[in-house]
């Protein structure tokens, strides 16, 4: 079986099929359609506000649809709710209390709404929902009337990788009633779980705190004294391990409880919607679906030539285990992976050295921002670096030798140089993971390895036409190779199943680097809107705001850091935001959504934001933009 060399696919893991826990089970509807009959919605006011937020809503009827004010009532309704008054008793109550209790449910593309799960506060409340229950009740004994013929396929959905692509999409799938079951070959959560977001962010959170505590100067302005910080590797290491066992284990609840089926075993596409799964040396299952969605996602990406040993030449796979810190590590790549890593590492006391086929470091960033960032992450920092050169050969270090790694330069291919450090990571991308699932059978065939998509995440063919019933979301397809775009496609593709036309604008979707401080991003850059703007015969402008005018940086003694708006001046509509400063990651937001909805600077230069607040950096950049005075 073709598996990633490097996971623990099916490797002795714990048997994770589910039987439907008939508690659990809810009425399923495919976005209005019965499929199987089942009890009336329960009338435990806990299990039923769970219900209202997963269920009820999409499928009341237009004759029986409340107000929007009354939906949205009810969605206030589950905020308010007090804890002291939810039942605690009985195995719903419990079910939901492994699942919900936890506050940590929210990361990546996780829905959040998970944590609002609580009883039913006012009589209004109470009255409102028995109302909405009743609605239900009614639409469902309507459905099962004209729908009681069986089911044509095991499932709505099937969906092939429990990574948080496949999981964001299983969790829209059953908010909008389709019965759903994902395959997962090896643990849940894919990469950004264990191998990625997760256990990377716990060990940049550590390298935060240490730079923070080795910085004399910043201490010094602040008044503090700090006697000699050190750290311990183990439990920095369990600190990553720890997190991304408790985020995977919440995971998975939250699929079970919403009584999604996980099937354990290699998915394999066998025909149109038909996926047969299995473990080793156990015969095949054959499941059926009215629609598939492949969220295999990725794995890194190791260019020939180079040697893997796990130990000391290696990939992030292996660095977030942090079995070791060498003294001088060579990165190879400097994208958003490798400069996370070289905060770690230099933080943790190595001299990295990068190592970059590109004329720059840091090449995908806005080259403004990649300018400070080497202002900022790099010269201060124990880091040199080669750019313009290719790594053709690594070879791991072996009987007292160190690491050899030969370097040619990129375009004349002469060879350039070879260094000897202790170790080196490879992060030089990551590669679309799809082999074994069976696209030739139904004659799909991979570009560079990706699985061809159109603009709703459908698959094409190998002769360009769309495959019914079939989609690909995530790092497989390679759009956007990013945890919360791979999420926010699946929602995509379920309310596009559902019949409702969803395109999701990739250009509303933020990117961040948490580096110290971060970096982040939405939207085009500078060049890119550049070369837009000249295709299509209208101005840009830019702005700019710099940290040290902020209150709140100032008084964090964070001031380092810029802001940059690239927008239409005629129409106002945003077109890029760059940020690198104390928290930007958080605070790309505020553009994203913008871009998202299509708020135009003259409206957003109003929004009002608290003093004293790192957002009002982006305040002061909406506000800075020169919008034509006849949009005003
Ligand atoms: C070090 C690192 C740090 C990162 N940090 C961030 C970050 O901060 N923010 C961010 O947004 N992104 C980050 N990413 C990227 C992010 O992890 C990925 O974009 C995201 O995990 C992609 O999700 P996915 O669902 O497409 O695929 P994956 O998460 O890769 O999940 C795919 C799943 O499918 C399973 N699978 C594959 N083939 C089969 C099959 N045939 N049958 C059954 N199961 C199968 C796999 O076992 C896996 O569980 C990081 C990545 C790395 C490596």
């Amino acid at each position: 079986m073709p598996i990633n060399p490097h996971s623990n696919f099916l490797r002795g893991r714990p048997h994770l099929v589910l039987a439907p826990d008939p508690v659990a089970t809810k009425p399923r509807q495919q976005c209005g359609r019965l499929l199987t009959s089942n009890p009336p919605p329960p009338t435990d006011s806990s299990r039923f506000a769970f219900d209202l937020r997963y269920k009820s809503l999409p499928d009341l009827s237009s004759a029986a649809k409340p107000s929007i004010s009354a939906l949205s009532m009810a969605a206030s309704i589950s905020l308010s709710l007090s804890p002291a008054s939810t039942p605690r008793s009985g195995p719903a109550a419990a079910r939901l209390g492994a699942a919900f209790g936890s506050n940590s449910l929210s990361f990546c593309g996780l829905r959040r709404e998970v944590l609002s799960l609580r009883s039913v506060g006012s009589a209004e409340s109470r009255r409102m929902i028995a109302d909405l229950a009743r609605h239900r009740a009614a639409k469902i004994v309507a459905a099962a009337e004209n729908n009681g013929k069986p089911a044509k396929f095991d499932y709505d959905l099937i969906i092939i990788g429990a990574g948080v692509g496949g999981h964001g999409a299983a969790l829209h799938a059953v908010e909008k009633g389709l019965k759903t079951a994902i395959i997962e070959g090896d643990i849940v959560g894919g990469t950004c779980v264990n191998r990625g977001c997760v256990p990377s962010k716990a060990l940049l959170a550590v390298s935060g705190r240490m730079r923070e505590f080795q910085d004399e100067h910043h201490l010094k302005a602040l008044g503090l004294q700090v006697a000699s910080p050190g750290y311990d590797r183990q439990s920095v290491a369990d600190h990553a391990n720890n997190l991304a066992s408790k985020i995977r284990s919440n995971l998975t609840n939250s699929l079970k409880s919403l009584g999604v089926d996980i099937l354990t075993g290699f998915g394999t596409i066998v025909g149109t919607q038909k996926v047969k799964y299995g473990k080793v040396g156990f015969p095949d299952t054959e499941v059926t679906a009215e629609n598939i969605i492949i969220a295999t996602g990725s794995v890194p990406f190791v260019p020939k030539g180079i040697e893997i040993d796990g130990k000391t030449v290696f990939t992030s796979d292996h660095a977030l285990k942090l079995e070791w810190v060498p003294d001088w590590i060579a990165i190879v790549g400097s994208g958003y992976i490798g400069l996370e890593f070289s905060d770690v590492y230099t933080a943790l006391g190595s001299e990295v050295t990068f190592v970059e086929a590109l004329d720059q470091l840091m090449p995908g960033f806005d080259p403004e921002i990649s300018k400070m960032a080497q202002r900022v992450l790099i010269n201060p920092r124990k880091i040199d670096y080669h750019t313009g050169v290719f790594a053709t050969k690594i070879t791991p270090a072996k009987d007292g030798k160190p690491v050899l790694i030969e370097l040619i330069d990129a375009k004349t291919k002469e060879p350039k140089d070879t260094l000897e450090v202790d170790a080196a990571m490879i992060a030089t991308g990551r590669a679309p993971f799809t082999k074994g699932l069976g696209l030739e059978n139904i004659n799909v065939a991979t570009v560079r390895g990706f699985v061809p998509v159109d603009e709703h995440m459908q698959v094409t063919d190998a002769d360009g036409n769309l495959v019914p019933h079939l989609f690909c979301i995530g790092d497989a397809n390679g759009k956007l190779m990013l945890a919360h775009a791979a999420s926010a496609q699946g929602i995509s593709v379920v309310e596009q199943i559902c019949g409702n036309d969803n395109v999701l604008n990739h250009l509303s979707i933020p990117a961040a680097c948490f580096t110290h401080p971060e970096i982040s991003m939405v939207g085009l850059t500078e060049p890119q809107a550049r070369e837009k703007a000249e295709n299509g015969g209208f101005p840009i402008s830019v702005a700019k705001t710099s940290f040290k005018a902020n209150t709140k940086a100032l008084a964090e003694n964070e001031g380092e850091g810029i802001a940059k708006l690239i927008y239409r001046p005629d129409t106002g509509e945003i077109l890029g935001v760059h940020i690198i400063g104390l928290h930007a990651a958080d605070l790309i937001h505020e553009a994203s959504n913008a871009i998202a909805l299509g708020t135009r600077l003259q409206d957003i230069k109003f929004a009002v934001h608290a003093h004293p607040t790192l957002s009002e950096v982006l305040d002061e950049l909406f506000k800075s933009a020169k919008v034509c005075s006849s949009m005003k």
